[in-house]
């Protein structure tokens, strides 16, 4: 078998694509690869897009995503019935109210985390997004009430601020001499990739990030925290959960 071209990932180039036009390279069972795709295969704590193909008018739902190396599978559901043939040209359609919930709670995390290092100095050691919620665990001694609804009001004040949000490519070399990307250990990816995306939101949060993201703080709506535990003696956990709009 001949080596597949990578996918290429529209969903890096612009996040807000729910629709797109593909060919299909190759059809493995129940899985098909396509020259490019929106779909967000899922990783770095944001779950994998939900929508369909649309092949001669017919709608095949997608079971799931899955990325081997820069192939994004995208596996139908049993109900789809038989999968495209290679060399086929294809549509895709994102869910798009799950995606941008998604989006929505991804640019969230990242106020928190930058937040939450710029206040208090705290390093995030883990995250993990669901349908209704999320959550992320900090290098901390403790939640107080008194933190906690501190922290709530100052992710919602970076939310009404509106700050852009801005992606582009660093080159390694570029990246390694930025304080807070050193700090989110991009020292630590594969060194093969030599161009890192940058998430950055404009005066609150830079970060090394392949998810996808709203174009500015407003479009998160605002933040409630649900929950917080103790993980450990040095990580706590905070669980939010969006809210569509705050009071002013
Ligand atoms: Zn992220």
């Amino acid at each position: 078998m001949t080596e597949l071209a990578a996918t290429t990932p529209l969903y890096h180039d612009d996040s807000y694509l729910r629709q797109f036009d593909a060919q299909v390279v190759a059809v493995a069972e129940r899985a098909v690869a396509l020259d490019r795709t929106a779909f967000y295969p899922g990783g770095g704590g944001q779950m994998a897009d939900h929508g369909a193909l649309i092949v001669d008018g017919r709608r095949l739902p997608l079971a799931r995503l899955r990325k081997e190396g820069e192939i994004i599978w995208h596996e139908l559901a049993p109900e789809a019935g038989d999968p495209p043939a290679v060399g086929q040209r294809v549509a895709g359609e994102i869910d798009w109210p799950f995606r941008y919930h998604m989006m929505r709670t991804h640019t969230a995390l990242h106020l928190l985390c930058g937040l939450i290092f710029t206040n208090y100095g705290a390093q995030v050691t883990g995250g993990q997004m669901y349908p209704d919620h999320a959550r992320m665990d900090f290098a901390m001694e403790g939640f107080s009430p008194a933190l906690v609804a501190d922290i709530e009001a100052s992710v919602n004040q970076a939310v009404r601020e509106r700050h852009p949000i801005k992606v582009y490519q660093l080159p390694r070399a570029e990246a390694m001499q930025i304080p807070d990307l050193i700090r989110t250990k991009i020292n630590l990816l594969p060194p093969d990739i030599q161009q890192i995306r940058i998430v950055e939101i404009v005066g609150v949060d830079l970060q090394a990030d392949g998810g996808t993201h709203v174009r500015q703080t407003g479009e998160v709506g605002g933040v409630r925290v649900i929950k917080t535990e103790n993980k450990g003696k040095l990580n706590k956990r905070m669980e939010i959960a969006l809210v569509d709009e705050l009071e002013q």
